[in-house]
C-alpha cells in the first residue's frame, strides 16, 4: 500500500532544536537519539495500545514499547486506573506500604528469588547485586560478559582487557582503570573462556553477571546449557551466579528467560536482577535471591543499600496491576505477533535480497543484517557483523511507513498484547518497501 499523506516532522524538529539547547545530544538516554540511523527523534505526545502520536499527529505503530516495559501495550485502562487511585492517595512518603508488600510476594510466587529489594532502575539493580555478592563472598572480581549491558554501572562499562583472562579496562572515559581493573569480561556462549577465567582467578570472583538472554547486542540466546554451566561453575567455585532480567524478566516468558531454561532444566541463579516489566512503565527495578544472600542486606544484614523513592508506592501499583495482568493468554497474545512479524521480516528481506538472521528467545526477537552464511550470532563479535548502513535504510523506511522501529541495529523489537491485526498489518505492509530500501543502501 502506498503511504499516506502523513502530517511532517516539522513539530518534532523544533523540539529537537530546543532539547539540543539544553540537554545534551537533546535526548536524556543516549539510544533514543537517531544518532545510529541519522535524522531526529520523533517527539511523543501520546500513546494507547500499539500506537505512538508524534507532536506533528503522525502515528506509528510502536515496537520499541519504551525499551521493554510496555508488555500490555501504552495507557492500559486497568493500569491507569490502579495508578490513578493510587496517585489520589499521595505518590511518596518515605514509609513501607502495602503496595510494595504484594509486588514483592507477586514476585517471590513468579521467579526464583526468596527476596527482593525494590530499587528505581535496572543500573541500581544490577549494582546493588554485585556489591551484596562481595560484601556476601569477601570476594572482589565480577565475570561479565561482552556485549551484555547491565545499565551504566562503571564496574560494569568494562572493555575486554588484551588477553582472555585478564583484567578489563574502561569501556567509556570517566570510569577509572580503578573501578574495571577487578572486571574480567569474556565472550558469550563461550565455555573455554568461561573455565579458563574461572582456573586462573576462581578464589576471587565474587560473582559472574550475564544478561538472562543478552538483548542488547541483539538477541543472542544462551546456547542450550549455557546458563546451566555458568550455574554449575559458580557454585563449583563459591562465587554467585547473578541473572540480569531487567530486559527478560516477565517478558521473554512469563517466567522470563528462567522459564525457559531453569524452570525446566531445575536450576536457580543465586541472584536475579528486574525492571521494566515490572514497574508497568515507571521507574520500578528489583534484585532479588537466595533468602541467606539477602540477608546480608542492610539492615538485617552489613551490606548497605537504599533509596529515596524505592518501593514507591505508585510505581509498584503500576507494576503489580501489569504483572496480573500478563496472563499465559498475554504471553500467548505476544508471541504469536512476535512471529508473524518476524517471519514476514525475515520474508520480505529475502525477497529483496538482504542477508540476514532473525534469532530469539521466546517472544523476544531480533533481525541482524548480517551474512547467515557466516553462521548464527553467537557473542558480540558475530553481532558486530551487521549491517548498520542496511539497517539506517530499513529503519528509516519502516519509519516513513509509520513503524517505530528502534533506532539501533543491535536490539530486540519489542511487542505488546495490543498488537492486534491492525497494527501487525501496518508493520506487515511496511516490510517489503523497508527491505528494498535496505537492498539499495
Ligand atoms: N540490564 C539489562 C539487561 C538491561 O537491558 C538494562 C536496560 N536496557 C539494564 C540492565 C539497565 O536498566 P536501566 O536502564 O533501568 O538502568
Amino acid at each position: 500500500a502506498a503511504a499516506a499523506a502523513r502530517p511532517g516532522t516539522a513539530g518534532s524538529a523544533a523540539l529537537f532544536e530546543r532539547a539540543v539547547a539544553v540537554t545534551p545530544g537533546g535526548v536524556n538516554s543516549p539510544v533514543r537519539a537517531f544518532n545510529a540511523v541519522g535524522g531526529t527523534p520523533r517527539f511523543i505526545r501520546s500513546a494507547r495500545g500499539a500506537w505512538l502520536t508524534d507532536v506533528d499527529g503522525n502515528e506509528y505503530v510502536d515496537l520499541i514499547c519504551s525499551w521493554g516495559p510496555m508488555l500490555l501495550g501504552h495507557a492500559h485502562p486497568e493500569v491507569q486506573a490502579a495508578v490513578a487511585d493510587a496517585v489520589a492517595r499521595g505518590t511518596s512518603y518515605g514509609t513501607p506500604t502495602p503496595p510494595e508488600v504484594e509486588l514483592a510476594e507477586e514476585i517471590v510466587a513468579r521467579a526464583p528469588v526468596e527476596r527482593v529489594r525494590f530499587v528505581s532502575s535496572g543500573t541500581e539493580a544490577t549494582m546493588s547485586a554485585i556489591r551484596l555478592a562481595r560484601g556476601f563472598t569477601g570476594r572482589d572480581v565480577v565475570v561479565k560478559f561482552a556485549g551484555c549491558y547491565h545499565g551504566h554501572v562503571d564496574s560494569l562499562l568494562a572493555a575486554a582487557g588484551s588477553g582472555l583472562a585478564t583484567f578489563a579496562v574502561p569501556g567509556t572515559p570517566g570510569v577509572p582503570e580503578s573501578s574495571t581493573a577487578l572486571t574480567l569480561v569474556l565472550p558469550y556462549n563461550d565455555r573455554a573462556a568461561v573455565e579458563q577465567a574461572f582456573a586462573e582467578h576462581g578464589d576471587r570472583i565474587a560473582c559472574l553477571i550475564t544478561e538472562a538472554a543478552p538483548g542488547n547486542m541483539g538477541v543472542v540466546p544462551p546456547e542450550p546449557g549455557f546458563n546451566a554451566f555458568l550455574a554449575q561453575t559458580c557454585a563449583r567455585h563459591g562465587a554467585l551466579f547473578i541473572s540480569d532480567e531487567v530486559m527478560t524478566g516477565f517478558r521473554a516468558s512469563r517466567l522470563g528467560q528462567w522459564g525457559l531454561d531453569g524452570a525446566l532444566e531445575g536450576w536457580r541463579p543465586d541472584l536475579v536482577t528486574f525492571g521494566k516489566v515490572m514497574g508497568g512503565g515507571f521507574p520500578a527495578a528489583a534484585f532479588g535471591g537466595r533468602a541467606d544472600v539477602m540477608h546480608h542486606l542492610a539492615p538485617e544484614g552489613p551490606v548497605y543499600q537504599a533509596g529515596t523513592l524505592s518501593g514507591n508506592p505508585v510505581a509498584t501499583t503500576a507494576g503489580l496491576a501489569t504483572l496480573r495482568l500478563a496472563t499465559d493468554e498475554v504471553y500467548a497474545t505476544v508471541g504469536a505477533a512476535a512471529t508473524t512479524i518476524r517471519t514476514a521480516a525475515s520474508a520480505a528481506l529475502a525477497e529483496a535480497g538482504v542477508p540476514h538472521l532473525v534469532q530469539s528467545t521466546g517472544t523476544m526477537f531480533s533481525v541482524f543484517l548480517t551474512d547467515p552464511a557466516d553462521g548464527p550470532v553467537r557473542d558480540f563479535a558475530d553481532a558486530s557483523r551487521t549491517d548498520t548502513i542496511a539497517y539506517a535504510a530499513f529503519f528509516h523506511a519502516m519509519l516513513d511507513r509509520g513503524v517505530y522501529l528502534p533506532p539501533s541495529a543491535y536490539e530486540a523489537w519489542f511487542l505488546s498484547s495490543a498488537h492486534d491485526d491492525r497494527a501487525v498489518e501496518t508493520v506487515l505492509d511496511a516490510l517489503p518497501a523497508a527491505a528494498l530500501a535496505a537492498a539499495r543502501a
